[in-house]
């Protein structure tokens, strides 16, 4: 299909997911196609820090635990990101970071698995998992120092070759950070399931970006962040989902106060709390917290299959437009073409990659730029428009055809990229 800017504009008035760009602050003259990456600012945020900052914190300072709800921001905010994930209340909380949340996780999937089939001695993931993922698998086996090996995945070890009787856990994220290849999450927890192996899914690109289904995947535990999709500012705390079946078997490494049976009583010995609020480890950061709770509360207005459909829509329309409008230039898109395997974002190959996103970025088309040469466009359909897909596209393609993107100042690196 031919696609032209007037259509793109008849398509965002039938949009029915439209009134939500209404929701947040967004910059003048800038499409920001990087809200997978950090999310924008929902237009509650502003005032809610006042209060929090004001009245909880410098008015009624630390009656405020009680009064104003803080000790049960984790669970509370847990309860209300559940219906994204397909949780039911009482598994989730929100707290620490990703890579935080990923070690508590491992923790647990090892422990149960010792005693089960203590003989399971891999971790199997992904070489192109996300770096922290990896890293905080490493660090275990290290940690533990018990003979655990770490197996990846790749194009030359599938994973129905690689899931065999010694892989005691299975480690993925759920939407690949930076081909957007999304995995079938009940196909793979069953097949893990079926070799005897625990599934943890990372689901940074996922929660928010579409409908999750934990329970019904019969997934074991679950990760993610909130600074992403849902919103909730930088650094905002992260997500653990712990399956019920599991939160009583969990002995948390992290054995912080918070996940005490009782943290008030100040007494010697740990005793974890039940379900849950186990997986608590310290005094948590109440005023990202607060913020965070802005941007669930819009995520959670959002009827799931509209935003599905506009995300496959509005990365459809990215995909073909770059390919009818450039055409001649060495673009190569690694983003799964089908839409049951594709997450939220699309991402290209371009040699010089990193001069042509500074330059994007220079035109106010925010990415951003992940190794190796690869191009990331983050696709939210809460505040994007076609018109907004469509204009990218042009000032991409004004880029590429006027070389102008080989300035020598479109070349320096800064330390976040
Ligand atoms: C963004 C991201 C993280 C980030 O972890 P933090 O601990 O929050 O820095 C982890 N995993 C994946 C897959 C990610 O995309």
């Amino acid at each position: 299909m031919k696609h032209t800017r007037e259509a793109c504009l008849i398509a965002d008035q039938q949009d029915p997911l439209a009134g939500f760009r209404q929701r947040f602050d967004l910059p003048a003259n800038t499409i920001y196609l990087d809200g997978n990456s950090l999310g924008v600012l929902p237009k509650g945020a502003l005032e809610r820090s006042q209060q929090v900052i004001t009245r909880e914190w410098g008015h009624d300072l630390i009656r405020s635990w009680n009064t104003a709800g803080w000790f049960d921001m984790p669970t509370r905010l847990g309860d209300k990101l559940a219906p994204l994930l397909g949780a039911d209340p009482g598994e989730t909380v929100v707290t620490d970071t990703t890579s935080l949340n990923l070690f508590k996780a491992l923790a647990a999937a090892l422990r149960i698995q010792r005693q089960a089939h203590p003989e399971r001695k891999v971790i199997l993931s992904e070489r192109d998992n996300f770096p922290t993922d990896l890293y905080m698998i490493q660090g275990m086996i290290e940690f533990l120092q018990q003979g655990y090996e770490l197996r990846l995945i790749d194009e030359a070890l599938p994973l129905e070759q690689a899931l065999d009787d010694k892989v005691a856990v299975l480690l993925l994220s759920h939407v690949n950070y930076r081909t957007g290849y999304l995995y079938d999450m009940a196909a793979v927890t069953h097949s893990a399931h079926q070799c005897g192996a625990l599934a943890i899914w990372d689901l940074a690109h996922a929660a928010g970006a579409l409908q999750v289904d934990l329970n019904g995947a019969d997934a074991d535990f679950a990760v993610g962040c909130t600074y992403k999709y849902l919103n909730g500012g930088p650094g905002s705390p992260a997500f653990i989902w712990v399956a019920p079946r599991h939160q009583n078997a969990f002995w948390q490494p992290l054995s912080g106060w918070w996940g005490h049976a009782k943290p008030f009583e100040m007494a010697t010995d740990y005793a974890p709390a039940q379900g849950i609020r186990r997986f608590l480890c310290g005094t948590q950061p109440i005023v990202s917290l607060a913020l965070l709770e802005c941007g669930l509360d819009v995520a959670r207005e959002v009827d799931s299959q509209q935003l599905r459909a506009k995300s496959l829509a509005l990365t459809d329309l990215f995909i073909e437009l770059v390919e009818q409008r450039c055409g001649g230039h060495p673009l190569t898109l690694i983003t799964p073409r089908e839409h049951v395997r594709r997450g939220s974002h699309v991402s290209f190959r371009h040699p010089q990659g990193f001069a042509v996103m500074q330059a994007l970025i220079a035109n106010g088309v925010i990415g951003d730029y992940r190794e190796p040469e690869v191009l990331r466009f983050g696709v939210t359909p809460l505040y994007l428009s076609h018109a907004d897909i469509w204009d990218a596209v042009e000032i991409l393609r004004e880029i590429l055809d006027s070389g102008s993107w080989d300035r020598p100042e479109f070349h320096r690196r800064g330390a976040v990229t």
